[in-house]
């Protein structure tokens, strides 16, 4: 069914009845004065233009995820996902006025017809600071945690029953068990001028590192 009052099908009805109109030039076999050419010509010339950036703006329109699709635009749009998305675009400060005007009265319309469903201004708003806040915290924690990732990554984990045989600490002994690689340059002219070097597996060694007192040892 059409629905003239979304925009999206008032695009689309435009783009046929200009279409429906190139058609029946197209189909007519009249020999035109000249000035009636020359209106007819540039009618083409301009809804070949039209057809491209109607072509383009499907492919655009296609990408756009559903906190994009404005409202009256087309069925897609959904006032629960789009009203956040226009508060956070206000927040933007480098933010045109056209297009902060725009998405302010969007954004009024949405609250008055969906009250129900998204709520005041002040409420979205509030939503909108607890979600910024949240985000912080996890950055937060996500930075906080990487100084211990590190050294997880570097000295292995730490295990609980291990003591210290330098300061004496349980707990605080992070072990790790590496590959054991010997590397050595290869004798020779070979080995001085092109630096080759032969690489020995001598099996596996644990190394132990002490979060305490910083001092790192084999076994
Ligand atoms: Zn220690």
């Amino acid at each position: 069914m059409i629905n003239i009052k979304y925009k999206r099908t008032r695009q689309w009805v435009l783009f046929w009845m200009l279409t429906a109109v190139f058609l029946y030039l197209g189909s007519r076999e009249e020999n035109y004065s000249d000035e009636v050419f020359v209106w007819i010509a540039t009618y083409i010339v301009l809804y070949t233009f039209y057809v491209v950036f109607c072509f383009f703006r499907t492919i655009y329109v296609w990408f756009l995820s559903k906190e994009d699709i404005e409202y009256g635009y087309s069925k897609k749009f959904d006032p629960k996902l789009r009203a956040p998305e226009i508060i956070r675009r206000l927040e933007d400060i480098d933010i045109k006025e056209k297009k902060r005007q725009k998405l302010e009265r969007e954004l009024k319309i949405i609250i008055k017809e969906y009250k129900s469903i998204v709520g005041s201004r002040k409420k979205l708003e509030e939503e909108r600071d607890k979600e910024l806040e949240k985000q912080a915290r996890k950055t937060k924690a996500f930075i906080e945690s990487i100084p211990k990732k590190q050294a997880q990554y570097e000295h292995g984990s730490i295990s609980s029953k291990i003591k210290c045989p330098h300061c004496h600490e349980t707990g605080k002994v992070r072990r790790k068990v590496e590959k054991h690689i010997e590397e050595s340059r290869e004798k020779g002219v070979v080995g001085a001028v092109i630096g080759r070097k032969t690489v020995t597996d001598k099996g596996n060694i644990t190394k132990f590192y002490c979060e305490n007192c910083k001092t790192p040892w084999t076994a």
